[in-house]
């Protein structure tokens, strides 16, 4: 190989898509059985403008580029973005001289627009916030995406152009070797010249793997939600922020590019970087602290929580770095907020490096393009009505929620890159996220798998490995209980 990219979140496969521009082998190693299962999963899904990291950062710098090269990624690869803008909040004299601090810092950094506006103004663009308000700090440039339709359809990008792709492969060793590195993995092993590793959460374990004396400790950052349902999509049109604090942005009320809201997260140094679970403690905070921005929320809105972990490094900064005790590893690392902003311009600075240590040169057939997918939900009656011409399973709705159709399930199924659980469906046609969250839909997607893939129902799984859903039929069980 030429290049091997450890880590399949939005930052490998970025990296993995600006890369399979150039003649080159380059492989992507996800451990996980999809990518986008890390932080990349689970975030706000903002696309910050850049006035809150510290000047000359390199959070600062690649959050301002990343955030102007938005617009064309997601539009080359037919990605929802949206410029919502963003508030954030001052309740008192001391937030007021805050969001001062913060349009200077979003001056030097190179942010356009920022404007402090006065409660009336404010209200009038979102009438639901707290009338306690003093004043806003204006952003227009702050906008949504989906984070893993994002990652996904980057890799696939990628795949197209060539980049190879092993899931559940983990890395477990990395040697030095003449000319380049050993990669070890559960499954096999590879030469390659240059190792990126971008593996989020595990990344310090990446480095210490490969020998690399730097004192790099990683700590998990937990940030738990709560996802109100798609009938309280108004609540607000911008992503709300109150006055940032030392520990983070703080809790926000966000709406997503798919038509719900978020409120979340709050911010807890955890020891497990696999504990995604939520307490009642943290769903307590984030209820309470957004709803300070936001009040009367009904309760009976919530429809599902979740968590994210935040890959908080000691470093401070993301850490961007070829040792020179390592060359030919570039480490891309402590990646938290604003990594999902951040990303695209961490895949230039990727591509920048490589460009210092190879000719690259520019693959003639290479796409930069992604043709847009049909989502049923998303068709005008005459559309909907031409496909079921050609396959009534296009007319059969199997997620009543989210409006997906057989046929769509049948397509992703059957497309190479997707992994067949429960997991990579959801995220990529939003199958049984909706109120009913699955209740109705999950037997009708496992029938659909089993009948595609000639295996038993029981044999799916959630996200992989022993994540199974069905155990056995009621019945047999029944049977063999009572022994007849
Ligand atoms: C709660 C929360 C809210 C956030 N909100 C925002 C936001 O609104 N806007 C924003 O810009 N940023 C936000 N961020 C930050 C952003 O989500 C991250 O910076 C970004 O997703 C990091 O991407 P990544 O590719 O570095 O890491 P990840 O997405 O974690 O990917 C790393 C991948 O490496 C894989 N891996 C690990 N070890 C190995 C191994 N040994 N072998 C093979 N594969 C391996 C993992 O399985 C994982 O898939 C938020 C983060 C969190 C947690």
């Amino acid at each position: 190989m030429d290049v091997i990219i450890i880590g399949g979140g939005i930052v490998g496969t970025l990296i993995a898509r600006q890369l399979s521009f150039y003649s080159l082998r380059i492989l992507l190693l996800e451990k996980e059985s999809d990518i986008a299962m890390g932080a990349t999963k689970a975030n706000s899904g903002i696309v910050h403008a850049g006035y809150d990291p510290l000047p000359n950062t390199n959070k600062a710098k690649t959050n301002v580029r990343g955030n102007k090269l938005y617009p064309e990624l997601c539009s080359q690869l037919k990605v929802p973005f949206k410029r919502n803008g963003a508030f954030v909040l001052a309740f008192n004299d001391e937030e007021i001289k805050i969001l001062e601090e913060l349009k200077e810092r979003g001056r030097i950094n190179g942010v356009l627009g920022l404007e402090i506006i006065s409660k009336e103004e404010l209200l009038k663009r979102e009438p639901n916030i707290n009338p306690e308000v003093k004043r806003a700090l204006y952003v227009p440039n702050s906008g949504i995406t989906s984070p893993y339709l994002l990652a996904i359809s980057a890799l696939e990008n990628a795949w197209e152009n060539g980049v190879e792709v092993h899931l559940e492969e983990e890395v477990q060793g990395v040697i030095k070797e003449k000319g380049g590195y050993i990669v070890k993995t559960n499954k096999n092993s590879y030469f390659t010249k240059y190792i990126i590793n971008c593996a989020g959460i595990n990344g310090d374990e990446i480095i210490k793997m490969a020998g690399i004396d730097f004192s790099f400790e990683i700590t998990p950052r937990k940030g738990e939600y709560f996802v109100l349902d798609k009938k309280m999509g108004n609540l607000v049109s911008s992503t709300i922020f109150p006055t940032p604090t030392p520990l983070g942005k703080g809790i926000l009320v966000i709406p997503t590019v798919e038509g719900n809201i978020l409120l979340g997260p709050n911010a807890q140094n955890i020891n497990d970087k696999e504990d995604k679970t939520t307490t009642h403690e943290g769903l307590k905070e984030v209820w309470e602290k957004a709803t300070k921005l936001v009040p009367n929320i009904p309760f009976s809105s919530v429809i599902n929580t979740f968590a994210g972990i935040r890959a908080s490094s000691n470093y401070k900064d993301f850490l961007i770095e070829e040792f020179n005790s390592h060359k030919g590893i570039l480490n891309i690392l402590g990646i938290d907020s604003p990594g999902l902003t951040s990303a695209p311009a961490l895949a230039e600075i990727a591509e920048e490096w490589l460009r210092e240590k190879e000719k690259l040169i520019p693959k003639k057939e290479a796409k930069k393009e992604r043709e847009k997918t049909l989502y049923f939900r998303e068709l005008t009656n005459e559309e909907r009505e031409e496909l079921i011409k050609r396959n009534p399973k296009w007319g059969h709705i199997v997620c009543r929620c989210e409006h997906v159709s057989e046929m769509e399930i049948i397509e992703f199924i059957r497309h190479p890159l997707t992994p067949k659980t429960l997991e990579a469906l959801r995220k990529r046609l939003r199958v049984g996220t909706g109120r009913c969250h699955g209740a109705f839909c999950t037997p009708h997607i496992l029938k659909i798998l089993s009948k595609e893939l000639g295996k038993p129902m029981n044999s799916f799984t959630l996200k992989g490995g022993n994540s199974k859903i069905l155990f056995g039929e009621n019945k047999v069980r029944w049977k063999n209980e009572k022994g007849s």
